[in-house]
């Protein structure tokens, strides 16, 4: 046989193979097996691609290699006042923290990203004053808000009883967390949270949001949907958006921050 002729069959061969193999992780992918033969070898079901891309879990100084570093400690470069003016937040080199701080002209002080986002895991590690200062909502309480409209609440919750819909690792108002996996106050907390943003064609909400949150290691949200902004008074409100800033809440408690990363998810 001609040797252009072998060569075209065994391209031939080599894509019917291939279309073979799409085809079983296809159906392996979404659970549908209907009109495809199941697989006899095991090579059938082992598939090479895609390859996860590789992530160093602690390449930059302890972060993942593929993480948006926004707070290491050295200052609040990536974070801006809502109106765009320069965070009055403190640094505090000592521990690499920086502390809710109004600044002289006392003005409220929520932070938020320069940077907008969609979904994210992202790490923070947070800190309430160890000097304990009033009760209830009142003490150390922020918020680690998700493009700028759903709250993860952040409170001192030690010997603090408050609604459970907005103790410390509730989606405020809206979920109760499963639950306080708190560290004595004036310790370090560290919330990890899945968030999948909601996906909006025109006005229509095509994809709830989602998030999950692990509290010092502890799931306290799995997988909640997300109803709408979080709000203090009245109902959830469902408005589309795209992407947005993370935004650290001001609500008059000198909390604490520090190693805040964010791996894109989209
Ligand atoms: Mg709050």
């Amino acid at each position: 046989m001609h040797k252009s002729v072998c060569f075209l069959i065994l391209v031939f061969c080599f894509y019917v193979a291939d279309a073979q193999e799409n085809k079983i992780q296809k159906a392996i992918e979404l659970g549908v097996y209907d009109g495809i033969k199941e697989p006899t070898k095991h090579e059938e079901t082992e598939f090479y691609t895609p390859v996860p891309p590789v992530v160093n879990p602690v390449g930059q100084n302890g972060v993942p290699s593929d993480a948006i570093v926004l707070f290491d400690g050295t200052n609040l470069d990536a974070w801006e006042n809502n109106d765009g003016s320069k965070p009055t937040w403190k640094i505090n080199s000592e521990d690499k923290s920086t502390t809710i701080d109004r600044g002289p002209e006392n003005k409220r002080a929520n932070i938020k990203t320069k940077q907008k986002f969609g979904s994210v895991q992202l790490h923070v590690e947070w800190k309430a004053p160890e000097k304990i200062k009033g009760k209830g909502q009142s003490r150390g309480n922020s918020g680690v808000f998700l493009q700028e409209r759903y709250e993860v609440q952040i409170l001192d919750n030690n010997n603090n009883d408050v609604y459970v819909n907005g103790q410390v690792g509730s989606i405020y108002k809206q979920s109760i967390p499963l639950a306080n996996a708190s560290v004595p106050t004036g310790e370090w907390n560290t919330y990890d949270i899945i968030f999948h943003a909601p996906i909006y064609k025109g006005k229509k909400k095509i994809k709830a949001g989602t998030i999950t949150v692990l509290h010092n290691g502890v799931l306290v949200q799995d997988h909640f949907i997300i109803k709408g902004a979080t709000s203090y008074i009245g109902w959830p409100k469902d408005k589309p958006h795209g992407k947005a800033s993370i935004k650290l809440q001001d609500h008059n408690s000198p909390v604490s921050f520090r190693n805040i990363w964010v791996r894109e998810l989209d």
